[in-house]
Order: structure tokens, then sequence, then C-alpha cells
């Protein structure tokens, strides 16, 4: 039976959008978004709410499981999870999205999932001088060049397991860029939906700069998850350059080169 369960595999570094790309992708009615499944036992802990608005025990695809995990919380780990939903899931549901990217610690985690699942990887990669920039905004301490070098590591290594998996299994890797998907969304998300197979549905939502982009059922994931009526162009709008050091990004290309080449920067 898990070998019918398909999952769709977001992987790379973070700041890159993987939540927004899941929230895409899952606006496609057979398409469920989980988000950072990897950490599902820290939130069924906490009794974390839904990106959808609704409690563990209320959200429609969320409290069958949550349920169990009540009852036998022995019974549900971050990797079964999916056999778990697939249980009691809306037989029409084609994918299970999980957003947990191929960062520290979670670099091996669609490799065990495609043991056990039928499943397709999706990489999204983001320009790591513009991750940096992300991750250098949002940090107060320690020096900008440990966090350049740190970023320039992590992020080489999360975008070249992501990309290790077209080796693995060629036919279930897609590769996909944020700018790309910031500058043409229609046209970069029907060609994931073709890629999957998931064209068959004909009121699929098209994109553009002005579209709002529905809620899922992400669990852990960026805050964005939860914003309700999401602009894409105001996603993006924070990302416009601005005064950046000079130094952490010669830094990081330094110390991720040749991999900052592979990826097509
Ligand atoms: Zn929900």
């Amino acid at each position: 039976m898990n070998a019918k369960i398909k999952i769709i595999y977001i992987a790379g570094y973070g700041f890159s959008g993987s939540t927004l790309l899941e929230r895409m992708i899952a606006a496609h009615p057979q398409i469920v978004g989980c988000g950072e499944t990897h950490n599902l036992l820290h939130d069924f802990y906490i009794n974390e709410t839904c990106s959808c608005g609704a409690s563990l025990t209320t959200c429609p695809h969320w409290k069958n499981v949550y349920t169990k995990y009540l009852k036998n919380k022995n019974s549900i780990n971050n990797l079964n999870v999916f056999s778990v939903i697939a249980e009691d899931e809306n037989p029409q549901v084609l994918y299970f999205c999980d957003s947990s990217k191929t960062t520290l610690g979670n670099m091996m985690r669609p490799y065990s999932l495609a043991k056990k699942y039928d499943l397709t990887l999706i990489h999204l990669s983001r320009n790591g001088v513009d991750c940096l920039h992300s991750v250098l905004k949002r940090s107060t301490n320690s020096s900008s060049l440990i966090k350049s070098s740190m970023v320039a590591i992590h992020w080489s290594m999360a975008n070249l397991t992501a990309y290790a998996f077209k080796f693995f299994k060629s036919s279930a890797y897609y590769k996909i860029t944020y700018e790309d998907l910031i500058k043409n969304p229609n046209k970069q998300i029907s060609e994931v939906y073709r890629f999957l197979n998931a064209t068959s549905q004909n009121k699929l939502k098209s994109f553009n700069q002005k579209s709002t982009i529905p809620r899922t059922h992400q669990l852990s994931g960026n805050a964005m998850r939860r914003v309700e009526d999401l602009v894409l162009n105001r996603t993006s709008k924070t990302d416009k350059k601005q005064t950046f050091l000079l130094l952490p990004s010669l830094i990081f290309k330094i110390l991720s080169f040749p991999i900052y080449k592979l990826m097509g920067y």
C-alpha cells in the first residue's frame, strides 16, 4: 500500500521560498501541503495549530492522525506519518507534500522517505547570496563573517544533497529556482504539475503577481504559512536589492564555489 502513496519532497536550503512553493503547489485540489513534517512529533507535543487556522483536533487533514497519536504516541513518527495520513485521507488526493528541505539534519530525509513511498523530489534553489542576505538581516549576534562562512557551507551541502537525488532516481528529480518562480509563477507551477502528472483537473488555479495563494495544512515552517491572503508580489518585494556588504558576499562565493556555479549562479 505504501508504494502507492505519493510524496512531493521540497529539497534545498532554507530562506529559498520552500513554504511559498509548497503553498503554490498545494493550491492544486488533489495535493495537500503538510509543511516541515520532520518536526511532526514536536508539533504534536506542543499541540501546534495548523496553518489552515484550525487546531490539530479539528483540522480536516490532521485530526485523525492526531487522534491516533494521542491513543498511542509510539505509533507515529516523522517517516511513517504519510501512511497514517493516507489511511483516512480523501482518496481523490494524489500527493502529500513535505517541505522539510535538505538542510543539516534533513539531508538524508528524502532518501529515507523514497525507500518507503513513491517520492518526487523538487529541488528548489535560490541564489545563495540572497539567502545569506536574509540570514544576516535576521541575525543579531556573531560576526557576519562567521555567519557568511556557515551559510556558504550549509547552502552548498543542502543544494548538493538535493542535486544528488538526480543520480539516485533521475525520473523523480525536478529542479526549480526561486528566481524563476517569482518571475513567472504560472509557467513554473504549470510545469511542476505537468511533471507530477497532475494536470487532469480542469479547474487549476492560475497564478500571476497579484494572485492570492490559498493556505494549506502546513505545521512547521515559515510564519508565512499562516498568512491568509498571501499575495505573491508582496512576498517578493522584501527581497528587493538592498545595500549589501561586499565582504560577506565575497566570502560566500569563494566558499560555495563550485556548487554556486553548478546551481547556475
Ligand atoms: Zn489544517
